[in-house]
């Protein structure tokens, strides 16, 4: 992660060189620190004086009270202070360093495991403070965690007496060694650290000066201003965060795509009355929102986000009809090929009719289809092409592309929809998740784009039942999908999930139904999908599930995103607890999408507390907002918020779940500052212009979030 913050920052640099600062200082200058302590630093992302300051603590240990050796309580972990007496050191066995303690209350015998260089550094006579558990053996001793030597009158501990920050650590590199460099890099550099912010914006929201802040976030008097210390420094993470998507958003707005638009209104109209079914009010709502975005003279920048099966797919149909009415061509890219080849299909039934081409781009394809497809791109006889990553090939071009849409955009990176919109001259761009996020963090994620939400299902949806069994059912669970089966319904089996190798995973899918077909389902029609299949097989499969030949379908966890076989209503899903919760809801939203009651069966050991708890949410909840909820709980947000998948510069201080009400603060005061001064150049606001465009490259050719 630290690493990737460093890219950011280099990146940013190449744009705008920033000023001298002692944040760019590297850390290998702060006293102590030398090359071979640099390299540890740098194993923890930690290259400059900036990372080091950042470097917030995870968490704080009060050791500021101290106890009297006569009140210390055996058992507890306490702190003390007292004078040297005597030394002893245990050489057979494991080494011990111990040193009698007086305080005048009464002696304490402090023991150290295996650390000879003690005997060179505490004396007789020396002053300590020590911290660690207290234990009664015949005598009061403490197994020694943090000591301290005080010299002189030096009251100003760092590692006991006081409240210790721990800061991540590393191997080799302990959390007092990080705590005495941090300190060091303290007092070398804090004074010369910029204040970022205006004093209005401070005294707006109360907040410590920076120089304060990070003092105090490392070496806080008490918790409330180690409290203060992470609001200031969160404030000031999620400011830079918000103006710099709101900046982005800002240079959006600025361009002129062009007219592509036909708009009239009849365009929609006649899309509509080719739809086998009528929109739900929620796609209505939708299509208008992107509708009036593509009159617009700024390209569209939209993220459509809609629970599994809410259909927003007719979206992207729509859409792209309508461009294709202004007279230019749309591209959509999905994630795998199977899901590339069913858009195709769906997309060739519904816009056919208005005689719209669709063309397909995958990979797989043999080369002269390939090459006709490029060509007839090129020369714009395809209106609309459907593919996988294999659209951004730089052999593929568009004559006259317009529309970018990107279904299930949380597969692919910020590098990659770059490159697809780059194929046009500022194409609109619609985005299409299933992955619903809490608002507070698509404000974080998303804040340069226009949200539209699908909250509505398509009507006359089977209900689905979803049930947890252990492997030792596995037999019934079978005997019973085989009377399912023989009843005429159709059966997903979905094999376990092989995260190591796609080979090992394809090997395990094709055993299993193997096996399967052999041994249970001798007599039902039973075929496997797997990612590795050629394109035509894979069609051949599809076409055979689809058409209800195939009863039985064996898949890897390609199915995943995407698949839309209505009559489909059985799901098994084997080793059901190797899954995340996203992937078991996106594997689920495969079935419940035809009328009938749909049953989906968890097959897991239930081995650990995390797999217990995903069936038991899995099994409880159908509603896609609340598995992810309980998903960003149980996994934290840093996995799936993964903001440099989202091209942003990395959190450091700030945690947008917990943080939530600065967040808000923060954008509020992103949106005051930019209608004040939307190039954040007032002398007052330099400073923090300046950190905007060194975390974020604001160009006019935006990369979307
Ligand atoms: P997702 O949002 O997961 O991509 P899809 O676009 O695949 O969902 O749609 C799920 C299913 O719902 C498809 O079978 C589609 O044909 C159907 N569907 C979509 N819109 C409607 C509607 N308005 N009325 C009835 N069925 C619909
Ligand atoms: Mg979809």
């Amino acid at each position: 992660m630290a690493t990737s913050r460093r890219t950011v920052a280099v990146a940013a640099g190449q744009v705008r060189s920033t000023s001298r600062s002692p944040l760019d200082v590297p850390a290998q200058y702060v006293k102590g620190v030398g090359p071979a302590r640099a390299v540890q630093l740098a194993r923890l992302g930690l290259h400059t004086v900036e990372d080091l300051l950042y470097h917030a603590p995870h968490r704080y240990e009060d050791r500021s009270h101290l106890a009297s050796i006569a009140s210390l309580v055996p058992g507890q972990k306490q702190t003390t202070e007292g004078v040297v007496l005597a030394l002893s050191e245990k050489r057979h066995g494991a080494y011990q360093f111990v040193a009698a303690l007086s305080d005048n209350t009464a002696v304490l015998q402090a023991i150290w495991f295996g650390q000879r260089y003690l005997r060179r550094v505490i004396r007789r006579g020396t002053r300590l403070i020590v911290h660690g558990k207290v234990e009664r053996a015949g005598r009061l001793q403490m197994m020694v965690e943090e000591f301290e030597i005080l010299t002189g009158d030096d009251t100003d501990t760092l590692h006991t007496g006081r409240i210790v920050p721990m800061h991540p650590a590393t191997e080799g590199l302990s959390a007092r060694v990080l705590r005495t460099i941090i300190a060091q890099a303290l007092s070398q550099y804090r004074d010369g650290v910029p204040e970022v912010l205006s004093p209005a914006i401070r005294h707006r929201h109360d907040l410590l000066p920076l120089g304060e802040a990070l003092r105090a976030i490392h070496f806080p008097r008490s918790l409330p201003e180690a409290d203060a210390a992470h609001q200031r420094l969160a404030f000031d993470e999620l400011l830079i965060l918000q103006l710099g998507v709101l900046m982005r958003r800002q240079a959006l707005q600025t361009i002129d795509k062009g007219v592509r638009y036909a708009g009239d209104g009849d365009l929609l109209h006649r899309f509509i009355s080719v739809l086998p079914y009528p929109p739900t009010r929620a796609q209505r709502r939708v299509l208008d929102e992107i509708a009036a975005d593509l009159r617009r003279p700024a390209p569209m920048n939209r993220l459509l986000h809609g629970d599994v099966g809410s259909g927003k797919t007719v979206v992207a149909a729509a859409a792209l009809w309508l461009c294709v009415g202004g007279g230019y061509q749309g591209a959509l890219m999905a994630p795998t090929e199977i899901l590339a080849e069913q858009h195709y299909l769906t997309f060739r039934r519904l816009l056919a009719p208005l005689g719209v081409r669709v063309g397909l781009v995958t990979g797989g394809a043999a080369k002269r289809e390939r090459e006709h497809v490029r060509d007839a791109l090129r020369a714009g006889d395809v209106d609309v092409a459907i593919g996988t990553h294999a659209l951004l090939e730089e052999g593929v071009t568009f004559g006259r592309l317009g529309l970018v849409v990107v279904d299930e955009q949380h597969k692919f990176g910020v590098t990659q929809r770059a490159t697809l919109r780059r194929k046009g001259f500022h194409p609109d761009v619609l985005v299409m998740t299933a992955t619903p996020i809490p608002r507070t963090l698509s404000m974080t994620l998303y804040g340069d784009l226009d949200v539209s939400v699908l909250d509505e299902m398509p009507p006359g949806r089977g209900a689905v039942r979803t049930y947890v069994r252990g492997p030792e059912k596995r037999p019934e669970v079978y005997a019973w999908v085989r009377e399912q089966v023989g009843s005429g319904r159709q059966a997903y089996i979905v094999c376990p999930l092989i995260e190591e190798s796609e080979k090992l995973q394809v090997e395990a899918a094709v055993r299993l139904a193997e096996r399967l077909g052999e041994e249970v389902f001798r007599d039902v029609p039973l075929s496997v999908l797997h990612g590795r299949m050629r394109p035509e097989e894979k069609e051949q499969v599809m076409d055979a599930f689809r058409g209800g030949t195939t009863k039985i379908l064996v898949a890897t966890p390609v199915i995943e995103v995407g698949i839309d076989v209505p009559q489909a209503t059985i799901m098994v899903i084997e080793d059901a607890d190797r899954f995340g919760l996203a992937q078991l809801h996106q594997l689920r939203g495969r079935i419940g999408r035809g009328t009938g009651a749909s049953h989906c069966i968890l097959l897991s050991s239930l081995a650990t507390d995390a797999a217990r708890e995903r069936m038991e949410t899995m099994a409880h909840t159908h509603d896609g907002f609340v598995v992810a909820q309980r998903d960003l709980e149980l996994r934290g947000p840093g996995e799936i918020l993964g903001t440099r998948q989202h091209g942003l510069p990395d959190l450091r201080i700030a945690d947008p779940l917990a943080d939530v009400a600065i967040l808000e603060l923060a954008r509020d005061e992103a949106r005051r500052l930019l209608a004040d001064d939307p190039g954040l150049t007032r002398r007052e606001d330099a400073v923090l212009g300046r950190q905007v465009r060194r975390r974020f490259v604001v160009r006019t050719t935006v990369a979307v979030g």
